[in-house]
């Protein structure tokens, strides 16, 4: 296979300090391979999703900070161009497409990585965050972390799968739940949402999705939600959740929401023995849960963030499947900025996919 070229400089949204705007620059330069560390590879991207995360790194208002000058953006799928030299047993290869996740590396020899929490690795990187990340033509990450992309998944399909498919997979999978169960899911209708429908379908549970509006509701119905609640026309959320589910609750609840209502609801219509999975990711909001009710009705309330190279490979695979499909629209780089803002006001529905093969 002949090498590819790469060339010096690319065109990349860079954020130079925290809450500064997005400056889509074409004199950013790119990694050449004898730049590259052991271990690393360079992707030339395809696409990339964008995420609620970009926007709490771009406006540094989590506990947690990010570089500065930044490169956002973590939800990327592309080819690989380079891999450094002295880089020992790689799974992939130039040539392969890959995807590049919120956790571009751990690790792999601590404890947490040892147990299967990759993410929790105090030594983890994370795209567009603590490295330049996918908002840019060419990206550079960890043959070990890269997740391979079956030939059957279309670029851009792929890429939310990375992040908002992985993140509602993982939570899903750890709910505690068997066929035949019932999860609620608030914001049914929304980025995450939407991929937690399928996936929760694709595991046997019975659904109940709550979000607002004809076209959620649509969307929710056509995707297989077994029960719908409008929360703007619902007059008691806890009720018609026990009532949907004859009377007991239901065994699980994934919210991804960033204000502490839905989790205190969720603790609320849960049957005994049910579990919170709490996914969303406010900067300060509490979780407040009546202590005597968590223990009486045996409670599990259980933090699941984001997923680790099996989690990706699993979410990727089901959508090769064609079991789960991300619904989004595709746009150029140079609406990023237009992007970031929708994405403030919750104008988004679905995903967005920044594609760079639209010029
Ligand atoms: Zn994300
Ligand atoms: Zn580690």
């Amino acid at each position: 296979m002949s090498t590819p070229t790469i060339p010096k400089f690319q065109t990349a949204a860079v954020i130079a300090s925290a809450g500064a705007p997005i400056e889509v620059r074409d004199d950013v330069p790119v990694k050449q391979l004898s730049e590259l560390e052991p271990g690393q590879c360079l992707v030339k991207l395809h696409c990339t999703g964008v995420c609620h995360t970009d926007l709490h790194a771009a406006l540094g208002d989590w506990p947690l900070k990010a570089k500065t000058p930044l490169i956002g953006g973590h939800e990327g799928v592309g080819e690989i161009v380079a891999i450094a030299d002295n880089t020992v047993k790689s799974p992939v290869k130039v040539g392969d497409r890959v995807g590049i996740k919120w956790l571009a590396n751990s690790c792999l020899d601590c404890e947490q990585c040892r147990k299967g929490r990759e993410q929790n690795c105090p030594r983890a990187e994370l795209s567009g965050f603590t490295v330049d990340g996918t908002f840019s033509h060419y990206v550079v990450s960890w043959v070990r972390h890269v997740t391979p992309i079956p030939a059957n998944l279309e670029s851009a399909a792929a890429a939310s799968i990375l992040c908002a498919g992985v993140t509602v997979y993982r939570a899903i999978k750890y709910s505690q739940t068997e066929a035949g169960d019932w999860i609620v899911l608030p914001g049914a209708g929304g980025g995450l949402g939407h991929l937690a429908i399928q996936y929760a379908k694709t595991r046997g549970l019975r659904v109940i999705a709550i979000d607002t509006g004809a076209e959620k509701k649509k969307l929710c119905e056509e995707l297989g939600a077994d029960v719908w609640i409008d929360f703007k026309e619902s007059k008691d959320i806890v009720a018609d959740v026990k009532r949907a589910t004859g009377g007991e609750g239901a065994h699980s609840a994934v919210v991804t929401a960033v204000v502490p209502l839905p989790y205190t609801q969720a603790l609320d219509y849960l049957r005994a023995g049910g579990t919170l999975m709490v996914v969303g990711l406010p900067g300060e909001t509490t979780l407040t849960a009546s202590i005597f009710f968590t223990v009486f009705k045996s409670i599990h309330i259980i933090g699941s963030y984001v997923g680790n190279r099996q989690d990706a490979v699993e979410a990727i695979e089901i959508a090769s499947l064609g079991k789960v499909k991300c619904h989004y629209k595709t746009l150029p780089l140079s609406d990023l900025k237009g992007t970031y803002e929708d994405l403030q006001n919750g104008k988004i529905a679905g995903r967005v996919v920044i594609d760079y093969r639209l010029q």
